[in-house]
């Protein structure tokens, strides 16, 4: 097999999703500065130039980089690096070994619900615990191109429901970069909050939700030393479309019928999309799968906007939920949410505390330890499998985004019956005297 031919002309530049203005990818913006637009940016690659490689020669480049031992081309991410960053200098890359994760079959599952297979992506397995490290490999490594040019950048700083600042803290740690991040008090778990705080980031916990934080966020980096890191940039979303990719690398270019993905902010759908319509255009896929963004019944504006057909959309006041990371009323990135669904025949479905609970308890069973944001994708597939929108011969994957760990608690309360609502498969620890009698008869009661 021939050589990838790699060359300069794979660069990428910024692009207005509204009016289609390009900027250099080096210059520090987040929306697009044309009077009176004020779109979302996106990174456009030079398709043209990447198209020269055959399909064939991408799926053996691909193989031949994730043979790769060390770092930074043993990365998920990076062994795409062609479409996510072409220009960046391999010594710029700050890697933590992110992605490759698993991709796991859930034939009993699949059985329950009467489906031609389902698998499960593990993205939680990752130095933080979440997906968010995908994207977060990106941004800071086109910082730390960004310093070396000489480019001044005092800080890098996020709003956050727990993810994105634990993934920000570490790879700007990791970089030597100091790093702000600014959480809704009293709404993301300890597991989250101390994440941030270990690698020393200057952690403000203020007094409103997480759309607070955020607009305190755009307003701090509108001054350009204080680099703005979260999924509005799209920097992250390069990333984070690598996951869409591996998965279909995964399956052997095999494509499923259907993506499922917890949606709070709504970067993530996006760049799935954006990962599969890359694919598409360069014939390692001859269709593209359809996407079921996930929200929880809490905060679920993009699921009233499809309600409406998207003919119309509001933003909410996200009330509590245990899927703490998508408790999002006002998402930066709906209008790429929006377009990317309607690209792909998607659909939006909305789960409830109880649904969401009962779903992430139900697969735990079969060996998982599902976190609550992929509680409510399970619980969505559920739905849609009821509904007969997803039919008994289709494939699904269920993107599972956070570890199951970072959320012990939660998960807790559900097993001890502390949570208010109907916990259909709860199963609690027994509190036994050391006697072999008590126990042996406990057995037999439980135990066919
Ligand atoms: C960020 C996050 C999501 C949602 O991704 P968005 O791009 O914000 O829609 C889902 N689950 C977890 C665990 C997350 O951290």
């Amino acid at each position: 097999m021939k050589e990838i031919i790699s060359n300069l002309d794979f660069n990428a530049e910024l692009s207005c999703i509204e009016c289609g203005a390009n900027y250099p990818l080096s210059q520090i913006l987040y929306r697009c500065s044309k009077v009176g637009c004020d779109g979302l940016l996106d990174i456009k690659h030079n398709l043209r130039a990447l198209k020269r490689n055959s399909s064939q020669q991408w799926q053996s480049h691909l193989e031949n980089r994730l043979k790769k031992t060390s770092l930074p081309f043993s990365s998920g991410v990076w062994s795409q690096k062609e479409w996510v960053l072409p220009q960046i200098k391999d010594e710029h890359i700050v890697s933590l070994g992110e992605g490759k994760t698993p991709l796991i079959p859930l034939s009993l599952w699949a059985d329950d619900l009467d489906l031609a297979a389902v698998w499960l992506k593990q993205c939680g397995i990752s130095s933080t615990g979440s997906f968010k490290d995908l994207g977060m490999t990106v941004l800071i490594s086109h910082i730390k191109s960004l310093l070396a040019e000489g480019i001044t950048i005092r800080a890098v700083v996020c709003a956050s429901t727990g993810d994105t600042s634990a993934a920000l803290a570490a790879y700007a740690a990791y970089a030597g970069i100091p790093s702000i991040v600014i959480l809704p008090s009293n709404r993301i778990s300890t597991a989250q909050l101390v994440q941030p705080i270990t690698c020393n980031s200057l952690v403000l916990s203020l007094n409103t939700d997480f759309d607070g934080c955020m607009n305190i966020v755009k307003e701090l980096t509108q001054n350009k030393d204080l680099y703005l890191a979260n999924s509005m940039n799209p920097l992250r979303l390069e990333g984070q479309k690598t996951m869409g990719i591996e998965v279909l690398q995964q399956l052997d270019w095999e494509v499923p019928d259907w993506f499922i993905i917890p949606g709070g902010n709504l970067g993530n759908v996006s760049a799935l999309v954006s990962g599969m319509s890359l694919l598409f255009e360069l014939g390692l896929i001859k269709k593209l799968p359809r996407v079921c963004v996930a929200q929880s019944s809490q905060a679920n504006p993009l699921y009233l906007s499809f309600q409406k057909k998207f003919q119309s959309y509001e933003a909410v006041s996200a009330k509590k939920t245990l899927a703490s990371a998508i408790q999002i009323g006002d998402p930066v990135s709906y209008p790429r949410a929006i377009k990317a669904l309607e690209k792909v025949n998607g659909v939006v479905e909305e789960a409830s505390e109880e649904e969401l609970a009962n779903a992430a308890a139900r697969v735990d069973r079969y060996g998982m330890f599902n976190d609550p944001h992929t509680g409510v994708a399970l619980a969505c597939l559920e739905k849609l499998r009821k509904k007969e929108v997803i039919q008994k011969d289709d494939s699904v994957v269920v993107v599972s985004t956070a570890h199951g760990l970072k959320f012990a608690n939660s998960k807790t309360a559900y097993h001890e019956g502390k949570l208010e609502l109907k916990a259909k498969y709860q199963n609690k620890a027994l509190d036994l005297d050391a006697n072999l009698e008590t126990i042996q008869k406990s057995i037999e009661d439980i135990i066919s």
